[in-house]
């Protein structure tokens, strides 16, 4: 009895991966990251680009509207902005500290059978330091971040050559389905943006809204956070066989009492 991997992927859940969204699915960036996070792009529009100190919030708001990133925004527009220039000041000057390590969600994703994604549009720097401090740096198999999507950004003559890609672009979807091998039908999707899960949804996988207890119409399920899973989709925990391998947390989940015991911290 010892061919326990493929034998979870053979279980009759109907999901085999799960994907990821990370900033404000797996954590709320309200306890100060996402204040923290406007101040350093308003920073850096005035550092890097000169523009007037009064002027970034409004830019700010518009070059996210219509580009989906300040980032993406300023490129277009012409300005020769260097990713990693950007991220090392939005995402290098963060309050890493105020994001706490979550035991119920490590306990949770490591619970699951399936093959565990992060989606995000975040650079990979910010990821890792991310998932550090929520406990969860070795609760993924793969990051698809904003290098993934941009390989060739450093390579462009000029800063329009390379439009960014981000989600919720087709094009974003496109390159994550790719690099990751999934099959969108046996695919949870779990995001906090609205657009990204109709992108989601667009392309075929399953989709998940966080944050929010009322769905939209692309969304399959809602969730108010992410440690609702159990609760919401039990389904990922139809017969697993085992979980990821040397976790003293292992849950077969295959009763709602099992299921509960996923939502109590670890250590708690
Ligand atoms: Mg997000």
């Amino acid at each position: 009895m010892e061919s326990c991997s493929k034998s979870a992927r053979e279980s009759s859940s109907p999901f085999d991966f799960l994907i990821f969204d990370l900033d404000d699915t797996l954590y709320s960036s309200k306890t100060g990251i996402g204040e923290a996070l406007k101040k350093n792009i308003d920073d850096f529009l005035v550092e890097r680009c000169g523009f007037a100190p009064e002027k970034t919030t409004t830019l700010r708001v518009e070059l996210f509207k219509t580009y989906g990133s300040s980032l993406a925004g300023l490129r277009a527009l012409g300005y020769d902005i260097d990713a990693d220039d950007y991220h090392s000041v939005v995402h290098g000057r963060l309050p890493y500290h105020l994001i706490k390590p979550d035991p119920q969600l490590r306990n949770l994703l490591r619970s699951t059978t399936q093959r565990k994604i992060i989606f995000t549009n975040s650079d990979r720097t910010h990821a890792m330091k991310a998932l550090k401090r929520l406990g969860l740096e070795d609760c993924f198999d793969q990051i698809v971040c904003f290098e993934t999507m941009n390989p060739n950004l450093a390579e462009s003559a000029r800063p329009d050559e390379f439009p960014v890609v981000l989600k919720p672009s087709p094009e974003a979807m496109r390159i994550a389905l790719r690099e990751t091998s999934v099959d969108p039908r046996r695919t949870l999707f779990l995001d906090d943006n609205v657009l990204n899960i109709a992108a989601g949804k667009a392309v075929g996988l399953h989709t998940v809204l966080v944050g929010k207890t009322v769905k939209t119409k692309e969304a399959d399920y809602a969730l108010q956070t992410v440690n609702d899973l159990p609760n919401v989709v039990p389904g990922i925990w139809v017969n697993p066989i085992h979980g990821s391998a040397g976790d003293d947390q292992i849950i077969n989940a295959t009763r709602s009492g099992e299921i509960d015991s996923i939502l109590t911290p670890v250590g708690a």
